[in-house]
């Protein structure tokens, strides 16, 4: 584990939406690099926009849409959900054995973003210390159920970091 890192940029400031400038060209609103901005989450929760770009743009679009943004909650998309949808499935990624770089490709596989691989380690060595951090709390407390969760958790995150 690296001793330093941008611990509080939040991964989500640091997710894009890939050629921002060339979709923005084809849509009547400015698509902003930041997926997680607002006015990003605003066009593709009306969807509207999104229909104008070709086929495999939108769909990677669409799937991010119904991926993360599938809530009920009056003020979605900034009630965040997508957030911590998206960070959840990070960590899934993770617990699935890919390394940094191969989350990064899937990233873009799948909903057409990019991220930089330094950034996802950063994220994954971030959630780790807050796992040790809930351990020790939650050991104190004899929170023993919570303690080992987060152990488990922990112990998939770190993994076989390649
Ligand atoms: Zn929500």
């Amino acid at each position: 584990m690296r001793a330093v890192s941008t611990a509080n940029v939040a991964i989500t400031d640091r997710v894009y939406v890939k050629n921002a400038r060339r979709l923005s060209s084809r849509m009547d609103r400015n698509m902003p690099r930041n997926v997680f901005s607002g006015a990003a989450l605003d066009i593709l929760y009306s969807t509207d926009e999104i229909e104008k770009l070709d086929a495999g743009t939108r769909d990677a679009l669409l799937e991010f849409v119904t991926d993360f943004m599938d809530c009920d909650h009056d003020n979605a998309p900034y009630c965040g959900c997508p957030e911590r949808k998206f960070v959840r499935h990070l960590i899934e990624l993770r617990r699935e054995g890919m390394s940094p770089s191969r989350i990064v490709e899937a990233l873009e596989a799948e909903y057409g973003l990019y991220a930089y691989e330094g950034d996802v380690l950063d994220f994954l060595d971030t959630s780790v210390r807050s796992l040790e951090a809930i351990e020790e709390v939650a050991d104190t407390l004899a929170e023993y159920e919570t303690r080992d969760e987060a152990r488990r958790l922990r112990d998939d995150i770190v993994g076989s970091r390649q």
